[in-house]
């Protein structure tokens, strides 16, 4: 914590000297056009948006969050694509969050000659665990196991279950013979499940451990785990993050049926959740997803994490120009439902029309939110039984009271992104700003719900910090004179303590 006399403003009048402040101070901010969708989008990095211009094109279009999915790629390229985004962050009026997305425990095909293998039902196929390059002949599989696990009639779904082979033979050599089934275009490095059987691969594999090194050396924001199973695996992956004094923010991907089980748990533990659909419904029956997916966003709401809705939004749009009609209804829903984010995948890494895709995405989203349940506060009542019963009144108060004076802002204060989490979770129709002096917090912030953050590390008073703010948002015309606004903020501002108080101001 900085000492407090590095930060005594020596003019109190704090519009006096903003403007100094903002440029000396303060990182740059988001811009007006990305308060229209409140609801974020993160969008998967890959070949086909991976030049400084083409992620600009997509940050302009909508995204709030780049993934890097660690299953592609190398470390090399990444490094390029993470210089990028943070200099965007520099140079353009953005916070872009950079999310390192770990394989976990998952089997995939290897590389695939021509990146494309037409297989038809009927076909019989090798799988292997000696790499090659996969053709009708053979086909590396990243699992030593594979022929000690499997059994014959055992089903093998390919490529979040597009493509179905079954196991017709198994040969002493650990070749595994599979007949397709469902057939279509096997590429490179398609995930495979095996519904019917148990693997044994630990929550993080030695991959993970590395690209986790890589993800902590980086200070990359959010770092996710793939097919978490139970707590215990966010645990071991928080106590890896804090022997590297990493800020990293934990995310916990649900695909597996075990998560499901124990998701309130994995819920309090994990910073925020991502509904992982593609595995999900290889993983379980695929007519359970969607209630799981709204379950999971009403227990995340409750709880205050942010949740995003992951896999296949706009899967038509990797070659086409539009969304097919359900895609449309699919990214109408989540927002309805309350998630914190929607996700693409194939569709910005290696689609078509990457910028185009984000774009038709936002304009669902808006569209969405003109008719949306704004001011949640009444579902989701401050419990007392809770640590933080407190400051939880506190922000409940303050969205209540947003919404009664129908308040041009909402500003919150926080060193741990608590109150962040809490405001945005009632989800406040008023414009929602956060203040922090915690740097990662102000890209972390960009995954949540509503969330505009802007770096502001002074703290000599409140009434003096509650006019610097609404002077800072003036100055970006965010509010305007005679506005009415509310701070939450903590008295006294030395001590800090949990969000405890509220103020209503009409701008002047
Ligand atoms: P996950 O299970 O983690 O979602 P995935 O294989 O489904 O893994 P996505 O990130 O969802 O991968 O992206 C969908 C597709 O986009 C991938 O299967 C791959 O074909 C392509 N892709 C994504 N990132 C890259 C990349 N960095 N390089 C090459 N292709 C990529
Ligand atoms: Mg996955
Ligand atoms: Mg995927």
């Amino acid at each position: 914590m900085m000492p407090l006399e590095n930060n005594i403003t020596p003019d109190r009048k704090a519009s006096k000297n903003l403007s100094k402040y903002l440029h000396k101070n303060m990182d740059r901010q988001a811009g007006v056009d990305h308060m229209s969708h409140r609801t974020k989008i993160v969008a998967t990095v890959g070949p086909a948006c991976d030049t400084y211009d083409k992620l600009l094109e997509l940050v302009k279009a909508g995204v709030n969050v780049f993934r890097l999915n660690f299953s592609h790629g190398n470390h090399d390229d990444k490094s390029q694509i993470i210089e990028h985004i943070r200099n965007i962050n520099k140079t353009e009026p953005y916070n872009i969050a950079i999310l390192g997305d770990l394989q976990g425990p998952k089997l995939r095909v290897g590389e695939i000659e021509n990146n494309a293998l037409p297989i038809v039902p009927g076909d019989v196929l090798t799988f292997t665990n000696e790499k090659c390059i996969g053709n009708l002949e053979k086909i590396y599989v990243s699992y030593p196991n594979l022929a000690g696990d499997v059994k014959i009639g055992n089903t093998i779904m390919i490529d979040d279950g597009k493509l179905e082979v079954k196991v017709v033979n198994i040969l002493k050599n650990g070749d595994v013979k599979v007949e397709v089934i469902i057939g279509g275009i096997l590429s490179s490095k398609k995930g495979i499940n095996l519904p019917d059987t148990k693997i044994s691969l630990p929550a993080l594999t030695t991959k993970d451990l590395e690209d986790l090194q890589f993800i902590i050396d980086q200070q990359l924001d959010w770092v996710a785990l793939s097919f978490v199973r139970n707590v215990k695996d966010i645990v071991i992956l928080r106590s890896k993050l804090d022997e590297n004094k990493s800020k990293a923010k934990i995310i916990a991907k649900i695909e597996k049926p075990e998560a499901i089980a124990n998701i309130r748990d994995i819920i309090i533990e994990s910073d925020a959740i991502m509904i992982a659909r593609g595995d999900l419904g290889v993983e379980l029956p695929v007519e359970k997803v969607p209630l799981i997916q709204k379950d999971i966003i009403r227990k995340c709401l409750h709880r205050a994490k942010p949740v995003i809705v992951a896999t296949q939004m706009m899967e038509s749009m990797i070659d086409r120009v539009k969304p097919n009609r359900s895609e449309t209804t699919d990214v109408a829903n989540a927002v309805l439902e309350g998630a914190d984010a929607v996700m693409l995948s194939g569709e910005t890494a290696s689609g078509n029309h990457p910028a185009l895709v984000v774009e038709t995405m936002r304009k669902i989203i808006m569209e969405v939110e003109k008719q949306y349940r704004y001011n949640r506060e009444e579902d989701l009542k401050p419990q007392p039984h809770s640590p933080s019963f407190l400051s939880d009144a506190i922000c409940y108060n303050a969205c209540k009271m947003a919404r009664d004076v129908n308040a041009e802002a909402l500003i919150g204060m926080t060193q741990s992104g608590y109150t962040a989490f809490m405001l945005s979770s009632y989800r406040p129709k008023s414009p929602l700003y956060i203040f922090s002096k915690e740097r990662t917090l102000i890209n972390q912030l960009s995954l949540s719900w509503g969330v505009r953050a802007f770096y502001y590390a002074e703290e000599e008073s409140v009434d003096h910090i509650i006019e610097d703010q609404i002077n800072i948002l003036k100055e970006r015309g965010f509010v305007n004179t005679s506005d009415i606004v509310i701070n939450t903020g903590s008295t006294p501002v030395q001590l800090h303590l949990p969000t405890n108080m509220i103020k209503v101001t009409k701008v002047d």
